[in-house]
């Protein structure tokens, strides 16, 4: 197995890393985030984070290079993102290892990590020459009233630790063929890959001569985070993380009028019907529950399983659960790495904790788990609880592997048990019943983002518009028409005669 400092140097990282890119890397002067492995607690690398000089330096540079990006023609723009796009082909090996080493992804999930942004660069390309706007009937003789969508200026992206690359794309290629640039301030937790990524980009850049579109900064949310959501100078923060931090960002943003994506926590179910594909439902249930460890945003966190087939289900998900390896993610095999940190696997006990003081039963797993020469890891067991949707911590999202299976009689009574937490992001149905699904699909059905049917709640495609309602935050990414959301609209009305009719008819004549 290669050494971390053989995977660093492969992507010319050193042992100190400047985490402030503003077309040049500022020198590693401030404070140090230092960056140890989730797999075995080994220290990786350092990165610097941004001071309030290196900050401000950021902000002002972007708002130059925003003047110049802004006039360069969208479908010129698309070209430079898929040639970052094309250059991330070339390094999506050792970028997923970057990944896997620094939040313990499997070695597929960490590529795969590479392969959205790819995918959402192509995405890119092809809306680069697709940004339309309405024409609307005018109600004026010789009028013409039409909309056309203007970039915002310099974006900010805050990221989440879970998705240390991709999420960022989402936001940052969609918004840059939009002609903003991108301030990207990524969770301390996964700021190497943020390194990585950034390295990769520079080249494309400065071998375009092209404005520097995206920038970097390394920093704590208490301060580095917090200067982004107080700075009136960035029209639009789209954050995306757990709800209560989400939740102090949409105030701050709010209090001076700007714009906020918010893609926050989930706390995702899905409907196991009597009339399902038992095998389909098992692979979408287990697949959404333990992919990435359960440290998914679309995590299924809940199954909501016909009482017909209760018992059945329960024993068939136990058998799997007994066959998924759980271990150091870049072994073949393995499918659940570790958890990101101690926090990570004390939130995990407590919350098996709290399961079984509310009344669930334990049926698999509860535990951490030591992993041979790795035993400075954040390792735990795949868990199962039986639980009724009345128990407060099934209303929580935690963020690790645990499932909490409950029963259901009628289909409208498993979608009321689906919509009662507080959370709505991703959502599932496992039937070949048009009915059910119709009903699931319908206004009353899933209250989500995102309904699937006969497929897991995690997993999403780039081409769709990503995002969830109620606490989730109600903001959309990627896909569709997302790339409205950083751009203003501008409604425009010509008169072309020689008159000036007024609009409702009203006369103004002096
Ligand atoms: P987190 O909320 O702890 O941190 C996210 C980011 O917010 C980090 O970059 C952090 O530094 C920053 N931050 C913290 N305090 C801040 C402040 N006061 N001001 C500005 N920024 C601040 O989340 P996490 O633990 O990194 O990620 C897990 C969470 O993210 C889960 O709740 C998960 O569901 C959610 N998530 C949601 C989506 C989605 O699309 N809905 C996708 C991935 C993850």
């Amino acid at each position: 197995m290669e050494t971390y400092s053989e995977i660093l140097s492969s992507m010319g990282i050193d042992e100190i890393n400047s985490g402030v890119y503003y077309g040049d890397w500022a020198k590693p002067t401030g404070k140090m985030i230092t960056v140890n492995s989730p797999i075995d607690g080994e220290y990786i690398a350092k990165v610097s984070m941004a001071t309030k000089d290196d900050y401000e330096n950021i902000v002002s540079r972007a708002i130059e290079e925003f003047k110049k990006w802004r006039m360069v023609p969208a479908p010129k723009r698309g070209l430079i993102i898929k040639e970052i796009g094309d250059e991330l082909r070339k390094e999506k090996k050792n970028l997923g290892k970057i990944v896997t080493i620094e939040v313990g992804k499997t070695a597929s999930e960490g590529e795969g990590e590479i392969q959205e942004m790819i995918d959402v660069s192509d995405l890119a390309l092809g809306l680069s020459r697709q940004l339309y706007g309405l024409t609307i009937t005018s109600e004026r003789p010789y009028h013409r009233m039409y909309e056309q969508w203007i970039p915002l200026g310099p974006v900010a992206v805050i990221t989440s630790f879970n998705f240390p690359a991709s999420v960022w794309s989402w936001n940052a290629f969609i918004a840059a063929v939009d002609g903003d640039v991108v301030i990207w301030k990524p969770s301390s937790k996964a700021v190497l890959t943020a390194v990585a990524v950034m390295k990769v980009i520079e080249k494309v850049l400065k071998r375009n001569n092209a404005p520097n579109i995206f920038f970097l900064m390394a920093g704590s949310g208490s301060e580095g985070g917090e200067w982004i959501t107080n700075d009136k100078r960035i029209p639009l923060v789209s954050f995306t993380g757990s709800v209560p931090v989400g939740k102090r960002i949409s105030e701050n943003v709010a209090k001076r009028l700007g714009k906020t994506i918010l893609e926050l926590g989930g706390n995702n179910g899905a409907i196991v019907s009597d009339k399902c594909d038992i095998d389909m439902a098992l692979k979408g249930v287990v697949f959404g529950a333990l992919a990435t460890g359960g440290q998914r945003c679309t995590t299924t966190r809940r199954v909501i399983v016909n009482e017909k087939i209760y018992s059945d289900f329960l024993e068939r998900l136990k058998n799997a659960y007994s066959t998924i390896k759980v271990g150091d993610p870049r072994e073949k095999g393995v499918l659940v790495g570790p958890l990101i940190d101690e926090d990570a696997v004390k939130n995990y006990e407590n919350a098996i904790d709290l399961a079984i003081k509310q009344g669930g039963k334990l049926v698999f797993g509860g535990k951490r788990i030591k992993i041979d020469k790795h035993e400075n890891g954040h390792y735990v067991m795949p868990t199962i609880i039986e639980a009724n949707p009345g128990m407060d911590i099934v209303n929580e999202e935690t963020f690790a592997p645990i499932l909490y299976v409950m029963k259901y009689k009628t289909i409208d009574e498993a979608i009321n048990i689906h919509n009662s937490v507080p959370q709505g992001l991703s959502s599932a149905i496992f039937t070949n019943d048009l009915r059910e699904e119709e009903a699931f699909l319908s206004v009353y059905g899933s209250d989500c983002g995102l309904a699937n049917v006969n497929t897991s709640t995690a997993g999403a495609e780039i081409g769709g518009a990503f995002g969830g309602e109620k606490d989730t935050g109600g903001g959309r990414e990627s896909g569709s028409d997302a790339w409205k959301y950083y751009m203003r609209r501008q409604t425009v009305t010509k008169n072309w005669g020689n008159t000036l009719p007024l609009a409702q008819d009203v006369v103004f004549d002096f």
